[in-house]
């Protein structure tokens, strides 16, 4: 395993944060660095409020000191405060600088997943919401009984591979009233602009876009096109692209016979099929690919279709075609069905690879926001909601412990031992949580050992430092 530690993490986000432009006049009886160091260990720990982590300052100063390099721990106020200031850049590229590492570390390229790229995925998560604390950046749904609702969300594109657990979330988003702009800021939008930061900040990445139908639109596909990137976009009957599915049941009519048929009597005199006002010798249509494979009690079918049209005032965007089902052996039933368009060629080979990246969409709902929302990062906790920034930089700082944590279980095997040995991360925070609150560590990785092997008061005994 190629290692990046947490602590080596934790003490280089500390050296970033100190580095933050500190606006404030001298009286400072709290660092810059300390309060959003802070800020991070919360989610890092996944302390259910700011309550908790106020609460247990004291007993927690000498870990928060040798861990986290906090040397005077801000009291939640004081928190609070200093990061409602700080612009949500400055996290980002401390986030940035943690993702340089990975890529230098060679872990970037294991995401690697079909001829050199990587599959890149966005999702969205709500992070606060109320009827009565707003500010200018917040999101408002007017109510027919004349009451707003206001609410901050995020999205983030991560990288995924259908092999790992792990997911690398690769920039955020927020969606947030844009300057200038009185309409409310919505999901496709803020996928624009975070696009635009994946690619300007990864110039030398390969991307695979996986999405959602919402997607399947030009000039989306063109952009996507331009850009370098490929695409597996899910498609559904009536939508944007639902003609490409009215294609591919077309087409899927044509028998075999038929086919051959008409080919042997193409010479004399061509027999036309119909397909959406064109007409085109059948032999020259595209053909529906069939391919099926036994696994267990379940059959897997593919359908793959190449060379068909977006739609029909797009007929320009070519696109192929994915039918993915599986059904019960015994009884016959299908038990999933999934369509994509994609601009990957379709083979036997291939078409294997692309639906399984279809189908790691899933991934990303259930590994990254499902993980923050269930299993303790508290994502729908208010943590608080500030004047300017506070919101949005709590939620920056959760998705940076998020990153940190996918790190270690991607590269560090104590922390997979320790996962093992917790059975479920709600479990390992907890009980990192109470060793941390108990006793004193140099380290992270001392306390994954404790959590792995047990301790003994003698093993404890032994420290580097000498307070
Ligand atoms: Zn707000």
């Amino acid at each position: 395993m190629k290692k990046l530690e947490i602590d080596a993490l934790f003490k280089y986000t500390k050296s970033q944060f100190d580095k933050f432009k500190d606006n404030r006049a001298d009286n400072k009886q709290y660092s810059m660095g300390d309060a959003v160091q802070s800020g991070l260990a919360i989610f890092s720990l996944k302390d259910s409020s700011m309550l908790e982590f106020n609460k247990r300052i004291t007993e927690r100063a000498g870990n928060l000191k040798r861990i986290f390099k906090i040397n005077n721990p801000p009291p939640d106020g004081e928190v609070r405060k200093l990061l409602d200031e700080i612009a949500p850049v400055q996290i980002e590229r401390v986030k940035r600088g943690v993702l340089q590492q990975v890529k230098q570390k060679g872990l970037f390229k294991e995401f690697e997943y079909f001829k050199g790229y990587k599959l890149l995925l966005i999702d969205g998560v709500h992070h606060f919401s109320s009827k009565k604390v707003h500010c200018k950046n917040c999101t408002q749904k007017k109510h027919e009984d004349g009451t707003i609702t206001y609410s901050h969300s995020m999205l983030s594109a991560v990288i995924a591979h259908p092999e790992k657990k792990v997911v690398l979330p690769l920039c955020e988003e927020p969606i947030i009233q844009q300057d200038g702009v009185t309409k409310n800021d919505c999901a496709l939008n803020a996928s624009k602009r975070l696009l635009k930061k994946v690619r300007t900040r990864h110039l030398a990445e390969k991307f695979i876009r996986v999405e959602d139908a919402l997607y399947a639109n030009d000039p989306h596909i063109r952009d996507i096109q331009t850009e370098g990137d490929k695409f597996i976009i899910r498609v559904k009957p009536g939508s944007g692209a639902g003609s490409v599915i009215e294609q591919y049941e077309a087409l899927l009519k044509i028998t075999d016979g038929e086919r051959a048929a008409n080919k042997k009597a193409a010479a004399k005199a061509h027999k036309l099929y119909k397909w959406h006002g064109i007409e085109k010798p059948i032999e020259n249509q595209p053909a529906v690919h069939k391919m099926e494979v036994k696994e267990e009690k379940i059959l897997k079918v593919y359908h793959y279709v190449n060379d068909l049209y977006l739609n029909e005032t797009h007929k320009d965007i070519k696109v192929n075609f994915v039918h993915y089902e599986e059904r019960s052996i015994e009884t016959g039933k299908i038990i999933k069905k999934f369509q994509w368009i994609t601009d990957i060629n379709l083979t036997d080979t291939s078409v294997v690879k692309v639906a399984k990246a279809g189908r790691s969409r899933w991934k990303i709902e259930n590994e990254t926001f499902n993980t923050l929302k269930n299993q303790g990062y508290h994502f729908k906790h208010n943590f608080g909601h500030g004047h300017k920034n506070l919101c949005t930089n709590f939620a920056l700082l959760m998705m940076l412990a998020f990153l940190i944590d996918q790190i270690q279980q991607l590269s560090n095997e104590l922390f997979v031992k320790a996962l093992k040995k917790s059975e479920w991360k709600k479990y390992l925070w907890d009980d990192v949580r109470s060793f941390f609150k108990t006793m004193p560590f140099d380290s992270m990785e001392m306390i994954y050992n404790a959590i792995i092997y047990g301790f003994k008061i003698e093993y404890l005994a032994i420290r580097q430092s000498s307070d």
